[in-house]
């Protein structure tokens, strides 16, 4: 029998109305004859509600306690689904992560999945019932409560469809699939129906925010195909899986963009071995991500060293140069936080050229001037002024026709 998981979000579980719904959804996969295990996140605002709330009583809340808080969210959330298809004459049981001993690493608040035991769940499926799971949950080696991080719910989705070899997961959420860019900003971007997991990697880290990145990373890594679509809203989604034949194979797949970038650079700098880990080691100490770097060409023994880094950490980033290049005897440092990333993103572009030269035509047409430019084997990107942005995704989403169906072949 074709086994499913389904995974239903926050907004998707948000209301006693919205939990009939989903029970209802359920039902209709039972009588189609899937075998169906249920993973629900906490009602929508919940766990926000929780952190706050322990931030009142302790400023650094203790981790270990934290997750015995948090984990409350999903253990109300099962067991109404779990009320909510035995009212419609469905068997169902409802688990906490520990009941079905999904064993994670003792790292509170951002726990790993080191083990599932199915045997519980299997047993269950086998006698006709649906299982429900609490998202977001573990238990450790030492029986602590451990929680997987913030979003982490698409995590154990993915966990449990892999230890149980299920055919697919279904990402149930707010949004209908997984678009060519962010609509907001391209009323034109259009809904993809497949999408490799190396490009939903791209597009996810690059701020199209609609599944947790190590889920997609889980997916991928043990060929879980995934399907966002909406509890909303009926609609096949978007197929989130490895590249096949039959594929369509448009040369870009979608537009990502960040928002939250600055930049900064340091000036003549004295260009010998060691430059770039004196810099960006006192970087990493403090924990700062470091995205695009680039190094110039040097001139009279000095270069320019350009790297880019989250907004929130521009501040310290800049700070920290001062005194670098101060040591190193740097000409000056320089920043911007205006500055936004735009890529375009394609598995398409690996057996194609030309590609780079219309996404540099494209900008140049427009006036915008191109800060940096990164590139991997299936997207390049650019980093331009924020006040390009809009214009930037729009000319781009044009140029690569995005907005028109591809042609399935
Ligand atoms: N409830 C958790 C959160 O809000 C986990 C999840 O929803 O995936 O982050
Ligand atoms: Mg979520």
């Amino acid at each position: 029998m074709a086994l499913y998981v389904h995974k239903y979000g926050g907004t998707s579980v948000g209301s006693a109305e919205r939990i009939q719904h989903v029970a209802d959804n359920v039902i209709q996969a039972r009588q189609r004859g899937e075998d169906i295990v249920v993973v629900v996140s906490a009602m929508s605002g919940e766990t926000n509600r929780l952190v706050t709330l322990a931030r009142e009583i302790q400023p650094a809340p203790d981790p270990r306690e934290m997750d015995v808080l948090l984990a409350t969210g999903e253990q109300v959330t099962i067991a109404l689904l779990a009320m909510a298809l035995q009212q419609r004459g469905c068997q169902a049981t409802s688990y906490t992560g520990g009941q079905v001993a999904i064993v994670t690493d003792k790292v509170h608040t951002k726990a790993r999945i080191l083990d599932i035991d199915t045997q519980r769940i299997r047993a269950d499926l086998a006698t006709g019932r649906v299982v429900v799971v609490a998202g977001f949950q573990g238990v450790s080696e030492s029986g602590d409560i451990t929680t997987l991080g913030r979003g982490g719910s698409d995590t154990t989705a993915v966990a449990l469809a892999a230890a149980l070899r299920a055919d697919e997961c279904l990402i149930y959420t707010d949004v209908d699939g997984v678009y060519t860019t962010d609509p907001r900003v391209e009323p034109k971007a259009r809904r993809l129906e497949r999408i490799t997991f190396e490009e939903m990697l791209e597009m996810a880290s690059l701020g199209s925010k609609v599944l947790q990145i190590r889920s997609v990373e889980f997916a991928g890594k043990y060929n879980v195909p995934l399907r966002v679509l909406s509890s909303f809203q009926e609609g096949a989604g978007t197929l989130i899986s490895y590249e096949d034949d039959s594929m369509e194979k448009p040369l870009i797949s979608g537009i990502a963009f960040n928002r939250d970038e600055a930049k900064l650079t340091m000036l003549g700098v004295p260009d010998r071995p060691g430059i770039a880990s004196r810099i960006l080691g006192p970087v990493a100490a403090a924990n700062i991500e470091v995205d695009m770097i680039v190094q110039n060409v040097s001139e009279d023994g000095t270069t320019n060293f350009t790297f880019t880094v989250n907004r929130g950490d521009y501040a310290r980033a800049l700070s920290i140069l001062g005194t670098i290049s101060a040591e190193l005897g740097a000409r000056e440092v320089l920043g911007d936080d205006s500055i936004v990333k735009v890529s375009i993103v394609g598995v398409g572009m690996r057996s194609h050229a030309g590609i780079a030269a219309k996404m540099f035509d494209t900008l140049a047409a427009e006036g915008i001037n191109i800060q940096m430019i990164s590139t991997s084997e299936i997207k390049i990107s650019v980093v331009l002024n924020e006040k390009y942005l809009e214009l930037a995704v729009r000319s781009l989403h044009e140029a690569f026709e995005l907005d028109k169906a591809a042609v399935s072949g």
